[in-house]
């Protein structure tokens, strides 16, 4: 691992999550695979450490930190529990960082600090049925009336729905404006005409609350609304763009624990009298891993710095999550395959690591989506 990469700071913060996570993450992970529910613990423990406030101005309760820090710490979560990492980064990546870049101050002062500790729970409501790859075709509509607006629609596959206290709401003034028709809201647990419900089957990532959000003639205050009105799909992107590195910085945590186990593995199974280590279709197989492995973990580190620099990042950012998820998947693949039968059976770890993995390279914009934007910058467009 490229340690000379990172500084002081950055390796014992790396440290001491790594630490923590195989402490306690580790040993709840299969548990929670198989019985799903949402990670209250693993999330109150992140709290208790200070993680769920990364980036966070200590202002509102945070800890602060770069971006950088943000990356090391979501790899060590993710390499130890999937499922838990996913909440995390929808909790603070998406709902709670919306909130610090475009709340009001009362917002901010009101929300946060409960965020931070987990006492409230966010979810970033913007995939509808009817897409989620052309965003700006989202139908959930906001009508203005008696002093706010009245948010009428569906939202899909959003992460944290059931259990969200904070919701961050796309929704549309006109749809024929597309982008520029969209406004973003703040929608708390309570309001009159909100219904979540559960959507049941998920492949992996199984302990993670993944929801279908209703709205059903919702009013919402004008202050409810982040940002000025028509500026909510510029704002979306924004949040999605930085997300995007935190979201390539838990592929590589996924990668990084599907290699530890395959190289764990193959040094101790044996075929045709010798350790499957000792042929070399395995070694090849190990090396390119390890090297992809190491590339998605670098280009996640020059995206975060960019970011944490000020410097233009959203290219270098779909770079990342691009290579990192399809590595994830690759590596997880892999894993499963050196297991042979043993790979296709819970308890295995290649087993789980296998589906949870394989979301990686859908949300948070698939992987053809990526190189959609990443060609767009190429072509100056
Ligand atoms: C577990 C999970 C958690 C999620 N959490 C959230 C969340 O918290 N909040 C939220 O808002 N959303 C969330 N999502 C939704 C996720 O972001 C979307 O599923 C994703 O953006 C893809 O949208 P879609 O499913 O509608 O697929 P579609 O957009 O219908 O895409 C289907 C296929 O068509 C391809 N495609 C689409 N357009 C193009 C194009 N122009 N060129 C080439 N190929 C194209 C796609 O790459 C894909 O392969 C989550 C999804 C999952 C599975």
């Amino acid at each position: 691992m490229a340690d000379i990469l990172l500084s002081e700071e950055e390796r014992l913060l790396r440290n001491s999550v790594r630490e923590f996570a195989e402490r306690e993450l580790v040993p709840r992970a299969g548990e929670l695979d198989a019985h799903p529910q949402f990670p209250w613990e693993n999330m109150r423990a992140l709290a208790g450490l200070g993680l769920t406030g990364l980036t966070i101005d200590p202002k509102y309760g945070g800890s602060g930190g770069t971006t950088k820090a943000l990356v090391v710490a979501i790899e060590e979560i993710a390499r130890a529990c999937a499922a838990t990492s996913v909440t995390y980064i929808a909790h603070l990546s998406l709902a709670m960082q919306t909130l610090h870049r475009f709340a009001t101050e009362e917002q901010k002062a009101r929300l946060l600090p409960s965020m931070v500790r987990v006492e409230r729970v966010g979810a970033f409501c913007l995939t509808e049925p009817g897409g989620g790859s052309d965003a700006a075709s989202l139908q959930t509509t906001a009508t203005w009336r008696d002093g706010g607006y009245v948010l009428n629609g569906t939202k899909t596959f959003i992460t944290n729905a059931t259990v969200a206290d904070v919701l961050v709401v796309f929704a549309t003034h006109d749809r024929t404006k597309r982008a520029k028709g969209i406004s973003c809201f703040l929608v708390e647990r309570g309001a009159r005409g909100l219904i979540t419900t559960p959507l049941h089957g998920k492949m992996g990532m199984r302990a993670s609350d993944t929801g279908t959000v209703h709205f059903e003639e919702v009013w919402v205050p004008e202050g409810n609304r982040l940002g000025p009105e028509g500026q909510g799909f510029k704002e979306a992107m924004l949040i999605l763009d930085a997300s995007r590195i935190a979201i390539a910085a838990q592929c590589v945590g996924i990668a990084q624990s599907a290699f530890e186990v395959a190289l764990s593995y193959v040094q101790q199974r044996q075929a045709f009298g010798q350790r499957l280590a000792d042929f070399q279709h395995t070694q090849f197989t190990l090396a390119e891993m390890a090297t992809r492995l190491e590339a998605s973990r670098l280009l996640t580190w020059q995206a975060a710095m960019l970011y944490d620099a000020g410097q233009p990042f959203i290219k270098e950012a779909s770079m990342a999550k691009w290579m990192a998820s399809e590595t994830a998947v690759w590596c997880a693949d892999r894993a499963v395959q050196f297991h042979g039968g043993y790979g296709y059976f819970s308890p295995a770890a290649a087993e789980r690591l296998y589906r949870d993995a394989r979301v990686l390279t859908i949300y948070e914009g698939t992987s053809e989506i990526q190189r959609l934007i990443i060609a767009r910058h190429l072509l100056g467009r």
